[in-house]
């Protein structure tokens, strides 16, 4: 951790309390809490003063392609992509940011200015599973007629438009993937929610037509529910821009503000500002690698479970080999055991079951980034779970 101390949490709505260890223990939902500690000790380097009279109008920046977007954000959001590498994001090269209230919006977003309208059916959404339960629930919301869930693009094989979301480093199986379907009439945004040094090695420069990041995953800051997008086509990035206007009006300044300062930090701290501790994606990176060796520990001692495994490859961020450390434990039970979340749930671990992603109820998916007390009650409890295994008798 850096080694500024902060002031202790003091307890109010904003902290969780910590459990026993004889509580349930939620896991089924991907909340970055382990970073808090991190931010904690960060102390004032990220805080940020917003008085009455700032930040008031609906507007941000008149002139561009989105006009909510703060000019801030905009610089810190193209700045992190260069010094990472894991995206073309540059202005120059005609990268057009779109900002949302979350990167939950913009995947609306994006399939709204993708469908063609002159479709007698609805557009056909796919993606390979296991796929993250949340595009089937986007999808399906609002009962649109312009766009329809279609489940597993392994298995799509209609010869009309569609759109297929590849999600690289993938949410729930941390796998790292391309398209499947690659027939004409197809569109494919890509969420790469996930692909920062800290979760995955940074191969190369993603360069694709929409790509999707958020603040949530990249350094934690959940509740300010920033995500964006960078578009290639500058009508798509109108559409998507016109959709989150109609929506919500834009998106906060408030959490703009913020994000753009905290990101700024870490580009900041990347660049040797902070020479007394580790700059953010080194710190997370450690943190991740150590809570899947624990993980690895527990799975081993218990004889029950399963991992997948993941590549070994060079960081052009960091300059190191390393594998990838996803987000999420995607656990298999052994074969006795058809339905892995109740099992847990009767050891009290609260996991999200395989069938929710598209795929066998053998699997659950665990989140690895909640609070680090949570998360040594988890591997500890996992350990000790046995599945007999019967002769057969
Ligand atoms: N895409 C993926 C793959 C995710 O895992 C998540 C968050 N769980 C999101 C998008 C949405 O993130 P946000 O908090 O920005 O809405």
């Amino acid at each position: 951790l850096p080694s500024r101390r902060p002031a202790a949490s003091n307890g109010t709505a904003r902290s969780a309390p910590s459990p026993d260890t004889s509580s349930v223990i939620n896991l089924d939902q991907g909340d970055p809490t382990m970073y808090e500690a991190y931010w904690r000790a960060m102390g004032d380097r990220c805080s940020l003063t917003i008085s009455g009279s700032e930040a008031m109008s609906y507007l941000s920046n008149p002139k561009g392609p989105c006009w909510f977007l703060l000019p801030e954000l905009e610089k810190s959001i193209r700045r992190i992509h260069r010094l990472v590498g894991n995206a073309a994001a540059e202005a120059e090269d005609g990268r057009y940011i779109v900002v949302g209230t979350g990167s939950t919006q913009l995947v609306n977003a994006a399939l709204y200015a993708l469908c063609p309208r002159d479709q007698p059916e609805p557009t056909s959404v796919v993606c390979a599973a296991p796929y993250y339960s949340c595009y089937q629930e986007v999808v399906e919301l609002l009962q649109s007629k312009l766009y329809k869930w279609q489940g597993d693009a392994h298995k799509f094989n209609k010869d009309e438009p569609f759109i297929e979301i590849v999600t690289t480093p993938n949410n729930p199986d941390g796998s790292i993937r391309e398209p499947v379907v690659n027939r004409p009439n197809g569109k494919v945004v890509y969420d790469l929610a996930y692909y920062w040094p800290h979760f995955t090695p940074i191969t190369h420069q993603a360069d694709y037509d929409i790509m999707l990041f958020t603040f949530s995953k990249c350094s934690g800051h959940a509740g300010s529910r920033i995500g964006w997008a960078i578009v290639k086509d500058k009508e798509v990035a109108a559409k998507m821009t016109k959709f989150v206007e109609v929506i919500s009006i834009g998106v906060s300044k408030d959490s703009q503000l913020r994000a753009a300062k905290i990101l700024g930090t870490i580009c900041d701290d990347c660049q040797g500002a902070n020479t007394k501790s580790e700059n953010f994606f080194d710190h997370a990176r450690r943190l991740m690698t150590e809570r899947w060796e624990k993980l690895h520990e527990a799975v081993k001692r218990s004889e029950s479970f399963s991992l997948p495994k993941y590549p070994k490859n060079y960081c052009r961020f960091s300059g190191e080999f390393f594998e990838t450390h996803p987000a999420f434990a995607w656990l298999k039970c052994n074969d006795r055991v058809k339905d892995c979340e109740s099992l847990l749930k009767a050891h009290k671990i609260l996991a999200r079951s395989g069938s929710r992603f598209g795929a066998d109820p053998a699997y659950v998916r665990l989140s690895l980034l909640g609070r680090e007390e949570v998360f040594n009650i988890f591997v500890e409890r996992l350990s000790t779970i046995k599945i007999e295994i019967s002769n057969g008798n």
